[in-house]
Formats: structure tokens, C-alpha cells, sequence
């Protein structure tokens, strides 16, 4: 979430994309999203999709409170998913019997719908971290932050078989007063951070472990990375830091929407 730049990935990915979004399952299973928080993301420029009740609204202040209690902290993972990382940030979570928030970029989610189900299949929560990850997308107009965040809900949605992002969170911290309340009349939360792991930036694991046991007082909410890069050092520092969490008495929750 750092204020990384670079849109060379996403780019590639996105050009990746855009060949399979005409095709993407008009049919998703709208059906099944109902026990979670609703379907009706129109994005502008879609029709003729099924008729889907409109996502309850939430709160537009950004969070940072755990639902867990007191003691309890959100791990929130960004910018994938990614073949190589997500898989292993998962398994490392099963392992330890932790829920987490993942961010997802939507053309990322487009392409790797098999991992997008996963995430959701293991009980963790889809956040919308827009479609081009624009760290700059605070100074641009509304109709260009409506496309990031209601298309990357669309495509999120669509990889996942119709379960809705429950939070969104712009790249970088990229807020604006509009953008949150449009993701909030979405049913998407916006969600802060409160522990930047700086693992984004390849400190070591050492470093990454290091920063975040020093700095958990700040608040619940952590912010990893499992895609943008080599994230072994992610996925390192998270073999101790799970285990070391729940040493110390954390339990793990969820952002509260
Ligand atoms: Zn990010």
C-alpha cells in the first residue's frame, strides 16, 4: 500500500485481460451471494445483467477496528492474487487457522478466478483495491474514480462466482470523501491500515517481523502484499508472525463494516 508506482504488472496483466471480458460469466451465480451482502453493482456501461438486489450501504469512514474484540488484529493482504504468492500466503493461513481480508486489483481477480474462489472457499474476506492500482487517483475526476472502484467490484465479483468485495481500499491511501461514500453505498467498507509492514518493499523478513511487532500498538489492521513482486519475504516473515500472534494473545478478526 506503500505509495509504490510502476503500473508495468498490472498493465501486462490488464492487456491480458481484456480479452476474456466479453466473455466473462454473464451467468455468475447471483444466487449464492444473498447470504453475504447482496449483488447490484451496475457498473456504467454494463446492462442486460440480472436483476440483483442493491448492496445494503454501510458506514463511508474508514476503518480500522477489529470485530474480534479488544485483542484482536486484521491481517489484510494487497494487490494480488498472484499464482506463485497467494497460494502459499493461503496455505500458510490454513495452517494456522487465521482469516484474513484480501485486496484484490479486479483485472488480477479476472484473471485468476481459480484463486479468487479459493480465498473466499477458505472463509477470508474479498476487499476492492480498484482496477489499475493508481496511487494518484485522489486527483482525478469522478467518473475515473467510479470506473476504478465499480469495474474492479465487477470484475472481483464476477472471478469469485458472485461474492461481493466487502471493503474497499484505495492504492496507497488514495481516499476522497466521493470515493468512499460511493464504495460505502456499495456495501464496500473503506478500509484503512494501522501497521504498514513496509514489505512491499523487500527489507528482509527479518525487518518486515521486526516492524510489525514493534508497531502493533498502533492499532488491529496489518497490511501485507502477495503479489507486486517477489513476496518470499511476505510469506517468510508470515510463518513467524502468525505463530508469534497468537503467542502473544492476539486472536484474528475482521475489518469491522
Ligand atoms: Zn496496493
Amino acid at each position: 500500500m506503500a505509495r509504490h508506482g510502476g503500473r508495468g504488472w498490472y498493465g501486462r496483466v490488464i492487456a491480458a485481460a481484456v480479452g476474456v471480458t466479453a466473455v466473462a460469466a454473464v451467468t455468475s451465480v447471483w444466487s449464492a451471494q444473498a447470504g453475504q451482502s447482496g449483488g447490484g453493482a451496475t457498473a456504467p456501461g454494463v446492462s442486460a445483467r440480472p436483476a440483483t438486489p442493491k448492496a445494503t450501504p454501510v458506514s463511508p469512514s474508514i476503518v480500522h477496528a477489529s470485530d474480534g474484540g479488544a485483542h484482536a488484529v486484521n491481517i489484510t493482504i494487497d494487490d494480488g492474487p498472484d499464482p506463485v504468492w497467494t497460494p502459499q500466503v493461503l496455505e500458510l493461513l490454513r495452517d494456522n487457522g487465521v482469516k484474513a481480508t484480501f485486496c484484490m486489483v479486479g483485472p488480477q481477480a479476472q484473471a485468476h478466478p481459480d484463486l479468487v474462489r479459493q480465498v473466499v472457499a477458505a472463509g477470508h474476506r474479498l476487499c476492492d483495491h480498484t482496477v489499475s492500482h493508481d496511487t494518484g487517483m485522489d486527483h482525478e475526476s469522478e467518473s475515473y474514480q467510479a470506473r476504478q472502484i465499480l469495474d474492479a467490484e465487477r470484475q472481483i465479483t464476477e472471478a469469485s462466482g458472485g461474492v461481493r468485495p466487502m471493503y474497499y481500499r484505495a492504492p496507497g491511501g488514495a481516499f476522497t470523501p466521493y470515493s468512499r461514500k460511493l464504495a460505502a453505498s456499495h456495501g464496500m467498507r473503506p478500509l484503512g491500515w494501522n501497521v504498514d509492514s513496509k514489505d512491499f518493499e523487500r527489507p528482509g523478513s527479518e525487518a518486515i517481523i521486526a516492524t510489525v511487532q514493534g508497531e502493533l500498538s498502533n492499532g488491529p489492521t496489518i497490511l501485507f502484499h502477495d503479489a507486486g513482486g517477489d513476496r518470499s519475504q511476505t510469506v517468510a516473515a508470515l510463518r513467524t508472525l502468525l505463530p508469534w500472534l497468537k503467542e502473544q494473545g492476539y486472536s484474528f478478526g475482521f475489518p469491522v463494516r
